[in-house]
């Protein structure tokens, strides 16, 4: 037990640093892997428009399902390939790949529109614009089919260089969306900087939302804000009836959640209903869309 101690003590913060250091490397080594051998996926979440309870469109998510055939969260894997600057050819691929379904999806929903998150990074460069133009050129996308979402970081970092890069991707018809709204450096400088289309209300709000007034208090507010100055508002993380109800008497715009459907793979998009206060299944007319 000595021998144990004295070890203990030696290696008090080293070993615990370098092996979680050592965790990441072999995860950094693993996904660069994967993102050679195309074990990257993508899932979508459908969004539905509150006030009719009409499909809308969906939220592309990216997903990773390592050679262990273990599903591992875009947390971890995300910041990894911003690190290595491997996040600007998957995005590339994600584009290509979401916006190829989108253009299937809108034979079916002529007004489906599709969400992709966008990584602060990309937000710097205007190879995002060149690739997005390319994608809606070579799937002859208007611009409005697609929404791509930023957290407010995005700006943080170089607001100018950002700013540059919104005025194109605008120039392309494409709308914006701050992801995550209330939970990062919210300056409200930003929306009228950056002067999204919409307000992606985080999901820690609407789950406070039921039991606190203040939570509530602040989603409400948040609403009012954004439709006073024109943009629309989509509530995430939405798990029950009740916080449907509450958004739908407070006006929010859009939804997203599990209570509405869960990401999923395009194969399984079948079992997606066409409005969610009729529930109707949409098997029928999603057929062919199940590559
Ligand atoms: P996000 O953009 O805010 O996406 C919403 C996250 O909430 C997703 O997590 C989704 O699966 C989850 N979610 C949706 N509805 C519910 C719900 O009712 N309850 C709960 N508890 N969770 C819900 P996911 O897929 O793990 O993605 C996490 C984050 O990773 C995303 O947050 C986004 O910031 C990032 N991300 C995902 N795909 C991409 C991508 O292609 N590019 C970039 N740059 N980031 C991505
Ligand atoms: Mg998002
Ligand atoms: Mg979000
Ligand atoms: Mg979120």
């Amino acid at each position: 037990a000595a021998k144990r101690q004295g070890r203990d003590r030696l290696q008090i913060y080293t070993p615990m640093l370098s092996e979680q250091t050592l965790a990441k490397v072999r995860l950094a080594k693993e996904l660069r892997l994967a993102v050679q051998q195309a074990q990257l996926t993508v899932f979508y979440q459908p969004v539905y428009a509150l006030r009719t309870g009409r499909l809308s469109g969906a939220e592309a998510l990216l997903r990773w399902r390592n050679q262990a055939g273990e599903w591992i969260s875009p947390a971890d894997f995300i910041p990894l390939l911003e690190e290595s600057g491997q996040i600007v050819a998957v995005t590339d691929w994600l584009l290509g790949r979401a916006l190829s379904h989108l253009r299937t999806w809108r034979q079916s929903w002529p007004d489906f529109r599709l969400a992709v998150n966008i990584s602060a990074i990309s937000m710097q460069d205007r190879h995002l614009v060149q690739s997005v133009e390319l994608a809606l050129q070579r799937y002859r996308l208007e611009g409005q089919a697609l929404e791509l979402e930023v957290t407010e970081t995005a700006f943080i970092r170089d607001p100018d260089k950002a700013g540059l890069v919104c005025d194109e991707l605008k120039r392309l018809s494409v709308d914006l969306a701050v992801d995550d709204f209330g939970t990062g450096y919210s300056s409200l400088i930003y929306l009228k900087r950056f002067a999204p289309d919409r307000v992606k209300i985080d999901r820690s709000f609407v789950v406070g939302m039921v039991n606190s007034q203040g939570d509530q208090a602040l989603v409400r507010a948040i609403i009012e804000l954004v439709h006073s100055l024109n943009m629309t508002v989509v509530a995430e993380g939405v798990e029950t009836q009740e916080q449907l109800q509450l958004l739908r008497e407070m006006g929010c715009d859009y939804v997203q959640g599990y209570y509405c459907g869960h990401p999923q793979p395009l194969e399984a998009w079948g079992s997606v209903v066409p409005n969610l206060f009729t529930h109707r299944p949409l098997a029928d007319s999603w057929q062919g869309l199940g590559q």
